[in-house]
């Protein structure tokens, strides 16, 4: 190898740095990285929706073809193809906003409870490929399916 070669080896080794650094700076600060995705454009407020929750990682908002009245996701404010990829660290925040979500929709008269669902893959009905939860308030009666 020359000293040309050694030098570009160099400069892309200190480039995949930067990029690995810039990257767990994002993560940090809960900034979303794909500028095509839905979700991402709620979170970064380019697209309107009805915001009704946010925690340090986590934004809540209302379905906007809901099932029934109320029908809340939780997605992650970086960019995850689906909860695959959601790092366990996330993990208990994540549970916690399903319970707060849940229990709010129950207080506002909503439902008497709620459905958790999560799609992972086309199969499975997943169309936005950025990772979300749904809340979904159930009542006795309401004809909704229940998935499981
Ligand atoms: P899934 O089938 O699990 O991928 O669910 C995606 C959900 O996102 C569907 O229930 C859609 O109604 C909902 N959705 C898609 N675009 C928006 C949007 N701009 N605002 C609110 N909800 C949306
Ligand atoms: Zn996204």
């Amino acid at each position: 190898m020359d000293e040309a070669e050694k030098r570009i080896k160099e400069i892309e080794e200190r480039i995949k740095k930067d990029e690995e650094g810039l990257n767990s700076l994002r993560e940090e600060a809960g900034v979303s990285e794909d500028s095509e995705c839905i979700f991402c454009k709620i979170v970064r407020g380019e697209v309107p929706a009805d915001k009704i929750y946010e925690s340090k990682n986590f934004l809540a908002f209302l379905d906007n073809n809901p099932k029934a009245s109320g029908h809340t996701l939780i997605v992650p404010k970086q960019h995850y193809k689906d909860i695959l990829d959601i790092p366990n660290s996330l993990a208990s925040e994540m549970l916690d906003d399903i319970k707060k979500i849940g229990l709010n929709l129950i207080n506002e008269g909503k439902g008497d409870g709620f459905n958790v669902a999560v799609n992972v893959g086309e199969s499975s009905g997943q169309v936005v490929e950025h990772a979300h939860i749904h809340v979904i308030p159930r009542k006795q009666g309401d004809g909704l399916k229940a998935i499981a």
